[in-house]
């Protein structure tokens, strides 16, 4: 039996398809066959040339669902020592931390100095499926997050990488509070689930987004903001005014106790730290490649005791919450489920270009 990936070939080249045979997977992987697979913001900058990958035929793809279609170990276990069986259905981490740098030692895997990822490897190197871009996936076991069957798989398509992500931003600030006025910059897939985050746990949310895309704000009002900003439409000096009457209003100084940067532009930064208030928190997990300098005001980090918290992976602890998170809120399960648009491998240059274009909030591979 063959089946089909997508094949990376280079910065800004086109994608091409190729047909491969299922082997059976060596002791320690597991088979998967495709149920989702996700086109995240770091997959485009690696396709525009921004991140640097080895110059090989490769298959991308770090956001796969798939069913374990045949496993290499007969007591099989993913990475947080669930048992797994053939037609379970698990999400597959690409990351795998040395276990042995300061930072692995410490406990901080999410931060590992030498990090290796399962895909960067050719597609000539059996059993090829090395990446999420495929029919078929085969994946460390320990690298699997096995679903509950409470969880729908296309509602933990929409975040499988967006939602660890700022899971580990508020772990590394300290953890999530209820009551807090949360202040997330952008609503594209990081920024929604921060703001499906931060609701569900109790605090008052204000989003600073683009209101350009009728779709992707509907989603963002189907997550219920207490307040949404249109960036191109508001002020600096408006916003900060209009966040320190909420904080007012809340009894809670005189800013936000927590701005999440997820937009990735560098000029939301500056912004970002003017509408803390005073002992506040600045998470930026978004900043994901480098686009550039801008001037800040360091004497407000000084002046106002602020914290400013980067976070730029996650680790399998991370999935699991998200994945648990999932099986607490089913009620968020069919709104996330919506934001997926979904593409066959065969259209993978649409579905970049649309990505690309900002037309989509989370494309897909189904
Ligand atoms: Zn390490
Ligand atoms: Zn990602």
């Amino acid at each position: 039996m063959q089946k089909n990936a997508v094949i990376f070939n280079g910065p800004e080249k086109p994608f091409s398809l190729r047909a491969f045979p299922i082997l059976p997977p060596a002791a320690g992987q597991a088979g998967l066959t495709l149920v989702s697979s996700g086109i995240c913001g770091t997959d485009v900058h690696i396709h525009e040339g921004f991140l640097g990958i080895p110059d090989m035929p490769l298959i991308l793809g770090h956001e796969f669902i798939g069913k374990i279609d045949a496993l290499g170990d007969s007591k099989a276990m993913d990475g947080l020592g669930n048992p797994l069986a053939v037609g379970d259905t698990a999400i597959a981490c690409v990351a795998i931390p040395c276990g042995k740098c300061f930072n692995c030692r410490r406990g901080e895997t999410a931060s590992c100095l030498s990090f290796g990822v399962t895909y960067v490897k050719s597609v000539e190197e059996p059993p090829h499926f090395h990446g999420g871009y495929g029919e078929y996936l085969f994946s460390p076991l320990q690298n699997l997050v096995r679903l509950p069957e409470t969880v729908n798989p296309m509602a933990a398509a929409a975040f499988p990488c967006g939602g660890p992500t700022v899971i580990r931003a508020f772990e590394y600030g300290g953890g999530t509070h209820e009551g807090e006025l949360v202040v997330v910059q952008g609503n594209g897939s990081v920024g929604l689930f921060a703001l499906a985050w931060a609701k569900a746990h109790g605090c008052q949310v204000a989003v600073i987004g683009s209101a350009a895309n009728a779709e992707r704000l509907k989603l963002t009002q189907t997550l219920q903001p207490d307040r949404f900003f249109d960036f191109r439409k508001t002020a600096p000096d408006e916003l900060r005014k209009a966040i320190a009457e909420m904080a007012v209003e809340l009894g809670r100084g005189d800013g936000a106790d927590t701005v999440i940067e997820t937009s990735g532009s560098p000029q939301a930064f500056p912004l970002g730290l003017s509408l803390l208030r005073t002992r506040g928190r600045y998470l930026v997990p978004g900043q994901y490649s480098d686009r550039g300098p801008v001037s800040i005001e360091p004497h407000l980090i000084t002046f106002r005791a602020l914290q400013v918290i980067g976070s730029g992976q996650y680790t399998m602890q991370d999935l699991k919450t998200y994945v648990d998170f999932l099986a607490a809120h089913p009620e968020l399960q069919p709104i996330f489920a919506q934001m997926l648009s979904k593409y066959s491998l065969k259209e993978a240059d649409k579905a970049f270009a649309d990505a690309k274009a900002g037309k989509t909030i989370k494309a897909v591979f189904c």
